[in-house]
């Protein structure tokens, strides 16, 4: 790890999930399917950036957005499949992705470090290139980079291990 990077250190709060946890919230709320869809890699596109993660789970038609964050006290996550469920099996998941590739999941922060140092000019090519890729992109200018309106519910896990 550079100094750069200790800037966006990763939260111990997420790093402290753990293996058996998920899997207990996995067998009392999605009764083994997000087992199953980390199993068939349909977790895709695997970021992290502090206290937060997210990633998109594929299915046959749709695909997902998952984010789960930490607090001091609690994991909290959402998921654009709108289930009436508190934990899908879409969030399940991308936890199963966490606590078993973690190395494999993309730090935002390496590539904030970089546009630290970048000058105007290339600044200016990287926006070009993520709004000519994905005009979505637009709403950032928009909206002033608010959140989109996403609804956070807390993950019980039987035993944080946090103090
Ligand atoms: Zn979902």
């Amino acid at each position: 790890m550079n100094e750069e990077t200790k800037k966006h250190p990763i939260s111990p709060m997420l790093s402290n999930i753990t293996q058996q946890q998920v899997t207990i919230l996995d067998q009392e709320n999605t009764d083994g399917d997000g087992w199953d869809f980390y199993c068939n890699g349909q977790v895709t596109n695997a970021i992290v950036f502090e206290d937060e993660i997210s990633a998109i789970v594929r299915e046959v038609v749709y695909d997902y957005k998952v984010k789960i964050k930490v607090n001091e006290y609690e994991v909290s996550c959402s998921c654009s499949c709108d289930s009436d469920k508190v934990v899908c099996n879409h969030v399940v998941a991308v936890l199963y992705s966490w606590v078993y590739d973690q190395a494999e999941f993309t730090n935002v922060g390496d590539y904030i470090n970089q546009l630290n140092k970048m000058d105007k000019k290339t600044l200016i090519d990287v926006m070009q290139r993520l709004l000519t890729d994905d005009p979505q992109n637009v709403k950032y200018f928009e909206r002033h980079g608010d959140e989109i309106d996403e609804e956070f519910s807390n993950i019980e896990f039987d035993s944080l291990g946090f103090e």
